[in-house]
C-alpha cells in the first residue's frame, strides 16, 4: 500500500445469509460478505462476514498482528458479523479498529451491545468481546452522515430498504467512486431513490443481487434484490461497472454461471462478484 493514490477493492466474501464451502462454490465464493479498500495507505473494511478471517490472516502473515483501519458495517445481521471472533488482528490490544454502524440508533442498540452481549457472549461464544474491545472504538452514527478520513476518502451513507434496516456506502478517493449496495430490496415501480444517489456515476456499483426475478416473488420483503433490478440501477445511475453481490447459497457455481450469462446478455460490464478478486480502480 505504498502509491498514495491506489484504490482498490478486494471481495473477502461474497455469499449471503450463510457461508456455503464445498466443491460446488469454489468459483464464486462461500464466505460471507467482506469488502476490503485500500485506498493510498489506509485500509477501509466494510462487514466482518466470514471472510474476513481470510483477511486476517493476510495481515498477520504479511504485515504482523497490528492493524490499524476503519470498519463500516452494512447491517449486523449474522452473515455481517459472524466472522469478527475470528478477525485475528482485534487480538492485539494496539491493534486500532475504528467500526462503525449506522442503523442501530433508531431502535435504541449500539454496535458495542450487540458484539458483547449477542455475538460473542456466553453461552454463544466462549471468547469474550472484552479480549478484542482495547483494539475497537465503536462509533454508532445516524445513517446518512458523510464520514472524511485520514488519508483523503470520503464515505457517503444512506439508509437502504432492509429488515432492521442497513446503511449502503459511496466510497470515494482519488477521483474515482465505488457505491456497496447491500443488502437492500428494490421497490415494485420504482427506483430507490437513496441507492442511485450512492451510485450515480460510479466506477464499480456492488449490488445485492441474491435471487433472479422469477424467483423474488417467494422472497418478498425478505430484504434483497435481483440481477434484473440491478441492471436498472445501473441504468438509472450511470455505473461504468456493476458486481452483483450476496450471492443466495442455493446457487452454485452453475447456477451462478448462468446468472452471469443472462445478466452480461442485457448489459455487458455487469457481472457476478467472485471471492478473492481484487479491482483496480
Ligand atoms: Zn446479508
Ligand atoms: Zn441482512
Amino acid at each position: 500500500m505504498s502509491d498514495s493514490k491506489e484504490f482498490t477493492l478486494k471481495f473477502w466474501g461474497t455469499r449471503g445469509s450463510i457461508p456455503c464451502p464445498g466443491p460446488s462454490t469454489v468459483k464464486y465464493g462461500g464466505n460471507t460478505t467482506c469488502f476490503e479498500f485500500t485506498c493510498g495507505g489506509k485500509r477501509i473494511i466494510i462487514d466482518a462476514g466470514t471472510g474476513i478471517r481470510l483477511l486476517g490472516k493476510k495481515i498477520m502473515l504479511e504485515e504482523g498482528n497490528l492493524l490499524d483501519a476503519d470498519l463500516f458495517f452494512t447491517h449486523t445481521h449474522m452473515d455481517h458479523i459472524q466472522g469478527l471472533p475470528f478477525f485475528a488482528p482485534l487480538y492485539n490490544p494496539n491493534s486500532n479498529v475504528r467500526m462503525n454502524a449506522g442503523h442501530l440508533v433508531e431502535d435504541n442498540y449500539d454496535l458495542q451491545g450487540i458484539i458483547g452481549t449477542m455475538l460473542m457472549k456466553d453461552p454463544v461464544f466462549p471468547v469474550p468481546s472484552a479480549l478484542i474491545e482495547k483494539a475497537c472504538e465503536f462509533n454508532d452514527y445516524d445513517c446518512g452522515k458523510v464520514f472524511e478520513l485520514d488519508g483523503g476518502s470520503v464515505i457517503k451513507t444512506a439508509p437502504l430498504n432492509h429488515p432492521n434496516g442497513a446503511c449502503g456506502y459511496r466510497i470515494e478517493f482519488a477521483g474515482k467512486v465505488v457505491a456497496i449496495c447491500t443488502d437492500t430490496e428494490h421497490f415494485e415501480g420504482r427506483i430507490d431513490d437513496n441507492v442511485v444517489e450512492l451510485a450515480k456515476d460510479a466506477d464499480v456499483m456492488v449490488y445485492d443481487a441474491a435471487y433472479t426475478d422469477d424467483e423474488y416473488p417467494n422472497f418478498k420483503g425478505w430484504g434483497h434484490s435481483t440481477w434484473q433490478e440491478a441492471i436498472k440501477v445501473a441504468e438509472a445511475a450511470n455505473v461504468s461497472q456493476t458486481f452483483l453481490f450476496h450471492h443466495d447459497p442455493s446457487h452454485d457455481d452453475d447456477r451462478m454461471d448462468e446468472i452471469a450469462k443472462a445478466a452480461a446478455e442485457v448489459r455487458s460490464s455487469v457481472r457476478p462478484a467472485v471471492e478473492g478478486e481484487v479491482i483496480k480502480l
